[in-house]
């Protein structure tokens, strides 16, 4: 039975150790039991799975996790609280304690160890600082992952989901929905944590597609693209992608695939959806091919 998960045993655990919160580290401690099991129960965690947990804390999601997963791996960066860890989940034997930051975390060998190279499931309450590029990791790298189960910013849950016309929509919204499909499971308020943060939570599963269901010969391009665009928002698509000198395209470029697209030149690359970012960069590419 988890020993935590309630404002009292959290605090008991902090005292006990002496524990100082780091805000460096985005240190929020979940306190609610039945917000807890929620999570477990969104993340959609059986018997012969193998869960990554990202930023364990204390152990208390671990607790929960241990009881339900065949193996749990939890990685945690602040050094101070692998004695904690090594004391809440002592009763645990199908827990690996990894004192890492997850950014710098070898995924694919921590599939291969623990569970034959299968895919596994990631469960985190992350540390609002870095989830954009922990998300984008795990997707971009194409590790072995089948779902992924996060607590972020209500906004960020937003941004994922959102999709053209909305002035969230950017290059995370369009990553996310490639590679998965979300949902949003449960939203989280304040008072869940210790300390309180000063915003509000949104836990978003995210479903890896086996296979992506939006079709492109380069997907690296064409994100490449989509980051272009979105970091030159105001500006049309043909000025956007031309001034990107990474790119390498040239104005007329641009035009031209946008016309065999049927869209104006003054279109701008917050209105295109997934799929038309696609076709533009099939496009483009073929231009590109063809010069050489
Ligand atoms: N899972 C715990 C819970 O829900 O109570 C703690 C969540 S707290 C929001 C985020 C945790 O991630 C902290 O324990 C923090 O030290 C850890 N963390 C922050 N950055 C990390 C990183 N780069 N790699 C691994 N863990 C990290």
């Amino acid at each position: 039975m988890a020993t935590l998960g309630s404002p009292s045993q959290t605090a008991a655990i902090i005292n006990k150790y002496n524990f100082n919160f780091k805000k460096k580290f985005g240190q929020n401690f979940l306190i609610d039991k039945s917000m807890l099991e929620k999570i477990v129960d969104a993340a959609l965690v059986g018997e012969d799975d193998c869960v990554l947990e990202i930023g364990p804390g204390i152990g208390t999601m671990t607790q929960y996790l241990a009881e339900r997963a065949r193996k749990v791996i939890a990685v945690e960066i602040d050094e101070t609280l692998i004695p904690v860890l090594n004391d809440t989940l002592s009763s645990y034997d199908n827990v690996t304690i990894i004192n890492a930051d997850i950014l710098k975390t070898d995924i694919q060998e921590l599939c291969d160890k623990y569970n034959n190279g299968k895919p596994v499931k990631v469960v985190a309450n992350l540390p609002y600082y870095i989830t954009t590029p922990i998300i984008m990791g795990l997707l971009e790298k194409r590790v072995p992952v089948s779902n992924i189960t996060v607590m972020v910013q209500k906004e960020v849950a937003d941004r994922m989901q959102e999709g053209p016309g909305s002035k969230d929509y950017g290059a995370l919204s369009l990553a996310v929905q490639y590679y998965s499909k979300p949902e949003v499971v449960a939203v989280v308020p304040p008072e869940c944590f210790m300390p309180r943060p000063n915003v509000s939570s949104s836990v978003i599963r995210l479903d890896l597609y086996e296979e992506c269901p939006v079709k492109v010969k380069d997907d690296k391009y064409m994100f490449r693209l989509i980051r272009a665009s979105f970091n030159q928002r105001r500006k049309t698509l043909s000025n956007g992608l031309s001034n990107d000198s990474s790119l390498n395209l040239t104005r007329d470029k641009v035009v031209a695939a946008l016309v065999k697209m049927g869209k104006p030149e003054t279109v701008r690359g917050e209105t295109f959806t997934l799929e038309e970012f696609a076709v533009l960069s099939d496009l483009l590419l073929e231009q590109k091919n063809f010069e050489y």
